[in-house]
């Protein structure tokens, strides 16, 4: 089982599943199984809206079960082939062939080897012709769904646009089919009459010699082309108010919400921007109770206000007011990743500020007027550097910047331009990080017939920008080369590619969207075992061209997106479609710009004030608590932030300290080594209002996650010492059977001990050094575990040793603080590291005990 396994892997916490607020349906009654599949880390698939709407909407389904599946890391990936445990998902721990439908969010075209990995590793073949009816149906969504082309041979379906109503249509025409016992091309066919439903193998496609697409031919009559789906309203479906909370440390760590969909802009280089047309907002009387609800049941203190551009979300600064004056309070920071330079009031970075001053990011993209043209996103120098004077004004002292390069007809001065700009800024008052990305021509946008500037010319314009590198408070980054030409070829490649996929998959690509992971040469060696050239999908494209998409459509005309790229080449901007709308052919059968009603904020709760700095009265209480399960694979940070959620969805009012990011001040003993279970963890919390401690325990009781458990609680004077300093010594046990007998346990132990000293290696921070174990020991020995009682009697409601061990013999090991327990058992009884993980160990007292 994979749970065999935490002990073993890096960061077991993002394999452990039951999460606050995952799903508890009983797969064994479900009508219809379906894995919901990531194909990258957790920490980077929990970070995407659209998992949480999906999984939340799917499993409002009834009969349905949604659980999901992430790509493992290589030391779980290495450890799964090794034991030959099939991938599983990680509600229910359902190996991925037991589900009806896997589905894919496909998110970005380097994570496309992930896919054909996480089927692998469920014991699935890969290519969609292999799989019959007794297998899971495989489809995918999400924006790259909108150019699947090269993994068309290995997804039955995609879908185009939008799920919310699609996908339960897509379900109810599988369950159907199901109950009739169909074969897999009726099930196919069926999934074909739904708008947006792509199946690629009704297609076929032929090339010429040049390796052109010569003709996409459709397979079933009326098939000629896709359309994707869009909603026609946005709250049609209900938000989800109840986001899983992750216990590995989300890449966006904080709640984030939907509240425009699509966009009026129009940036020429911007495939969302024509994809998710048109532009809807969220009704914010609706977004005001999710945001309520939401708060309320994950514990999180930031908000994200999520758009493609959220400045230009009508009701946003009264919205902004609100939220602070409502949540400040409470110390909900609020991040608005999204803004376009200009949308950005001085009060409303005031009014951000007024918690924490999360992240400022401006985005200019092309650095001289000329070329924002081209590209038709206007922003400029003197919004540029006012709106970074007002951010550095106002307490910000980093400001980043985002920049392309090989934008079409860029030149040597543009380039330049990007530095010469970046020092302006950060000669406004503060320290400026320069983010350069290489220009990815997309499907679907009026660039999607230009040429992508190939290695060279990429490593050319870099040796620009070092070279012209001054400034001290400058830094500058830019995107992999490398994974931006793979991105370029991926993202406009035809069928074909296919064929490269399976062969990096064979040579062990994974994670291409990971630097450090990113296999060169092994991608250079698949594109020739497949016998293309990837350069070739880097050119440009003849208008007349058929596109490997050309039968994939948005809505958007065809003629309008060249007409576009016309005007980008005489330097014309289109002015955003709202209010005009400039014609792009979206808007029809009902789907329109939508925009809220105008928005006055409710008054505020009783009770609510605005933000007050004021240092409030203050109680301390200190808590006993227990971490055992699975909870010993949270590291001690991932345990510190599932406590803080846990008291601020129990209510517990909280004292912060002051500053530039305010902290709930909270002290916990030291942190516990991974995969140690404790009988006695201990935490002092600081409150503002007086809460009697036992409340204090069974509010926060009722939120902590299993596993975590507080014990006892008591009030606590302000004097006496940090908790972390009171303990001198912790006692562990380890339970013996399974491993060794009492008595050869004992004569190892004493050898050792006798030997005078027990030398180990330790690594440290990539430092090795060596200590003398035997100094950190104060006591070990082999005990009947009836014998062993601690110093102070355990609380009440902590379970029974012999129910947390089994009866039998144990280790009793009472060392110096801060000491490995897994370090002392490798020495001891010459364990491998491995080994030595493997056994459990519960700390069951921290010494001198507190009175
Ligand atoms: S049809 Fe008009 S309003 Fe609708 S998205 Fe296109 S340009 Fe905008």
């Amino acid at each position: 089982m994979i749970d065999d396994l935490l002990p073993l892997v890096s960061r077991p916490s993002r394999y452990i599943g039951k999460e606050v607020n995952t799903h508890r349906k009983d797969p064994a009654v479900a009508k219809l199984r379906f894995a919901l599949a990531f194909p990258d880390l957790y920490e980077i698939g929990m970070s995407y809206v659209g998992l949480h709407l999906l999984y939340h909407l799917l499993n409002s389904l009834e009969g349905v079960v949604c659980e999901r599946v992430f790509s493992p890391w290589f030391d779980m990936e290495e450890r799964l082939r090794s034991r030959e445990i099939p991938l599983m998902s990680l509600e229910s721990r359902i190996p991925l062939r037991e589900f009806d439908i896997i589905g894919f969010s496909l998110q970005y075209e380097l994570t496309y080897t992930n896919v054909l990995n996480i089927l692998d590793l469920g014991g699935l073949p890969l290519r969609a012709s292999e799989r019959d009816e007794d297998l899971p149906l495989v489809i995918a969504g999400g924006p790259c769904a909108m150019q699947p082309e090269p993994l068309a041979e290995f997804v039955d379906a995609f879908l185009l646009g939008e799920a919310e109503e699609a996908l339960p249509e897509m379900l109810r025409v599988y369950r159907e089919w199901k109950e009739a016992r169909g074969t897999k091309d009726e099930l196919l066919a069926a999934l074909s009459g739904i708008k947006g439903v792509y199946v690629p193998s009704l297609f076929s496609v032929d090339y010429d010699e040049e390796g052109k697409v010569k003709g996409i031919h459709p397979l079933k009559e009326g098939y000629e082309e896709v359309r994707r789906r869009a909603l026609q309203r946005i709250d049609s479906t209900p938000y989800p108010t109840h986001p899983i909370v992750p216990f590995a440390k989300a890449v966006h760590d904080r709640l984030s919400l939907e509240v425009v969909r699509g966009c009026s802009r129009g940036c020429r280089f911007c495939q969302a921007g024509f994809i998710y047309r048109p532009l809807r907002e969220r009704d914010p009387q609706v977004l005001l109770e999710v945001i309520d609800e939401s708060l309320r049941n994950t514990g999180y203190d930031e908000l994200s206000l999520l758009a493609l551009s959220v400045g230009d979300c009508t009701y946003l600064p009264p919205l902004v007011r609100y939220l602070m004056a409502r949540y400040g309070q409470e110390k909900v920071a609020l991040s608005l990743p999204s803004l376009r330079v200009g949308t950005l009031a001085e009060d409303l970075i005031e009014e951000i500020k007024k918690v924490r001053k999360t992240g400022f990011t401006l985005a200019p993209e092309a650095a001289t007027e000329r070329l924002q043209r081209v590209i038709n996103k206007i922003v400029p120098e003197e919004e540029v550097l006012s709106t970074a004077k007002k951010a550095f004004g106002a307490g910000w002292r980093l400001l980043k910047l985002y920049f392309m390069v090989g934008l079409p007809t860029e030149g040597e001065e543009d380039v330049k331009e990007i530095l010469l700009l970046s020092r302006k800024v950060a000669s406004r008052g503060g320290h400026v990080n320069v983010s350069v990305s290489t220009f990815v021509p997309k499907a679907h946008t009026p660039f999607q017939w230009e040429r992508m500037i190939d290695l060279e010319e990429i490593a050319e314009r870099h040796r620009l920008l070092k070279r012209e590198l001054r400034g001290r408070r400058l830094r500058l980054k830019w995107h992999d080369p490398k994974m931006s030409f793979l991105e370029g070829v991926f993202s406009r490649g035809d069928r074909r590619l296919g064929a490269v996929l399976l062969e990096a998959h064979r040579r062990g690509c994974r994670f291409d969207g990971w630097t450090e992971h990113l296999k060169w040469p092994k991608w250079q060696e698949a594109f020739e075992a497949a016998g293309l050239d990837p350069k070739f999908y880097l050119r440009e494209r003849d208008e007349g061209e058929i596109l490997p998409w050309s039968h994939l459509k948005t809505g958007v005309k065809e003629d309008y997106l060249a007409s576009e790229r016309q005007r980008a080449y005489r330097g014309e901007t289109t002015e955003e479609c709202r209010p005009s709308c400039r014609r792009c052919g979206v808007c029809r059968d009902g789907e329109e710009v939508s925009l809220a009603a105008p928005f006055t904020p409710p008054p505020l709760p009783r009770g609510v004030r605005e933000v007050v700095h004021r240092r409030p009265w203050v109680k301390k209480i200190r808590a006993r608590f227990l971490k055992l399960q699975q909870m010993r694979y949270l590291g001690h940070l991932e345990m510190v932030d599932a406590f803080i959620r846990a008291l601020r969805r129990a209510g517990v009012p909280l004292r912060y300290s002051e500053g530039f990011h305010p902290l709930p001040r909270l002290v916990f003993t030291n942190p516990l080594p991974v995969g140690v279970e404790s009988l006695a963890e201990f935490v002092d919390v600081e409150i503002s209002r007086y809460i009697r401690p036992a409340e204090f325990q069974e509010r926060l009781n009722a939120q902590l996650p299993e596993g975590i458990k507080v014990v006892e609680a008591w009030e606590m004077a302000f004097k006496g010492g940090s908790l972390p300093n009171l303990f001198r010594e912790d006692v562990f046990l380890v339970p013996l059977e399974g491993w060794s007998g009492p008595e050869e346990a004992e004569r190892t132990i004493r050898a050792k001990v006798e030997s005078g000293q027990l030398l180990f290696e330790i690594e440290k921070r990539g430092k090795q050094r060596t200590v003398d174990l035997l100094s950190f020991i104060e006591e070990i020995k082999v005990v009947p575990l009836e014998a062993f009682s601690p110093l102070v009697p355990l609380p009440p409601d902590v379970p029974p040793l012999g129910e947390l061990l089994g009866e039998g013999w144990v280790l009793k090991m009472r060392v110096k603080k801060g000491l490995k327990p897994f370090y002392l058992l490798q020495a001891l009884f010459d364990l491998s590291q491995e080994e030595a993980k493997l056994r459990r160990v519960l700390k069951v007292e921290s010494l001198p005990p507190l009175i």
